[in-house]
């Protein structure tokens, strides 16, 4: 057994800063982010990797379908390939070094997954920290795969892929991650791998480059939901800062979709003693009677007559679908039926769905959702 201590690796957070658009290349994507990993089997599948220090140094060039394990040693990495086993203080990279190269990886727990381009690996704190520095085109082909899933409309592939790489190249490394710049899950976008779907690599390749932005030429915050329930949000409703593009907008097109309505039941006494405790509420028996009877013909952003009763805390407290919902009272119960899936602010991913089916065009139905924005090519 022999023994090598490399230094510390450094995850730079390199998008460029320049008067133009941010155009990085590549994008460092956190996976199994939040997962506490403490050994992972990376297999090289395709293209060729060396295995590569922090610096990206060559340490050994590895044969296609060799596994390499990885396994967290307090704080340095064991390396195992075939009967030799080494350490490194802080990390490793796989690095990609032919046109396509992709590998899969292994975490116990979790079924096999494949992924484009480099893999960097270090001891963090009590987990190892998984880094997948991807080609954005790539990244963003993923996205697309784990946010719409198979047999979509080729339209619809094409809206996915301009704004989630919108979305990537405004918030990433911004969006309060120390290791990378956007993490895998719902937090940012999801992304469980490569994807090797020709219908999505054809709609990543069509709009290479493409993305949406404001009428002062800035990349927008292209958030987006599951589905809207009739009736988008205003941005400044859910996350407290208004933006000229994320305005509520009326939307026919999803309420017969999959997540149009949804049904709840809150006991009555949870809900008005998360009431008391969080807000100092009371309420008479005359207002109780009104919030037990509360509707939204059009969306509204607090429980009436409280205006401090913001309806996303009521969202997260009792983990509802959307904040577009009505009560109704039964027995001791509080009947809960509502519309749509997820926050509601931006594009409705079902809404989408619907309008490409429809024959709209990738352009018209970003612009539907975001206001007064136009697209734009970084190539
Ligand atoms: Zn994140
Ligand atoms: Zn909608």
């Amino acid at each position: 057994m022999w023994r090598v201590v490399l230094g510390s690796l450094v995850f730079i957070l390199s998008f460029s800063v320049r008067a133009d658009l941010p155009h990085p290349e590549v994008i460092d994507v956190g996976i199994f982010s939040g997962q506490p990993i403490q050994n992972i089997t990376v297999v090289p599948a395709a293209g060729g990797y060396w295995l590569a220090d922090a610096e990206g140094r060559q340490i050994a060039e590895l044969e296609k379908h060799q596994p390499v394990e990885v396994a967290l040693m307090g704080d340095h990495c064991g390396i195992t390939m075939g009967d030799s086993t080494f350490y490194v203080r802080s990390g490793i990279r796989f690095h990609g070094h032919r046109w396509e190269n992709f590998f899969v990886i292994h975490v116990e727990g979790f079924p096999y997954r494949i992924y484009d381009d480099d893999l960097l690996v270090r001891a963090g704190r009590e987990r190892l920290v998984l880094v997948n520095r991807v080609s954005v085109e790539n990244y963003v082909a993923g996205v697309v795969q784990s946010e719409s899933g198979w047999m979509r409309h080729p339209e619809y592939y094409m809206v996915q892929s301009i704004i989630a790489r919108t979305y990537a190249l405004r918030n990433g490394g911004v969006n309060g991650h120390s290791d990378y710049h956007v993490c895998d899950g719902v937090h940012c976008q999801a992304y469980y791998g490569r994807s090797g779907y020709a219908e999505i690599i054809q709609a990543v390749a069509m709009t290479r480059g493409d993305v949406v932005v404001d009428e002062h030429g800035e990349l927008i915050n292209a958030v987006y939901h599951a589905n809207c329930g009739g009736q988008t949000v205003d941005a400044e409703h859910v996350w407290q800062r208004p933006k000229s593009y994320l305005r509520s907008v009326t939307d026919s097109f999803c309420v017969q979709q999959p997540g149009a309505s949804w049904e709840a039941n809150i006991p009555r006494h949870e809900f008005f003693s998360f009431l008391e405790q969080n807000f100092s509420v009371n309420p008479s028996r005359e207002k109780k009677e009104q919030i037990l009877h509360f509707s939204q013909p059009e969306r509204s952003h607090v429980l009436e007559p409280y205006d401090q009763i913001r309806l996303t805390l009521l969202r997260a407290a009792f983990n509802l679908r959307s904040t577009f919902f009505s009560l109704s009272p039964y027995n001791d119960m509080i009947y809960v039926r509502g519309r749509g899936y997820g926050h509601g602010v931006g594009l409705c991913q079902e809404g989408a769905m619907e309008m490409a089916k429809k024959g709209y065009t990738a352009e018209e139905i970003i612009r539907f959702y975001y206001s007064g924005v136009s697209l734009r090519s970084l190539e």
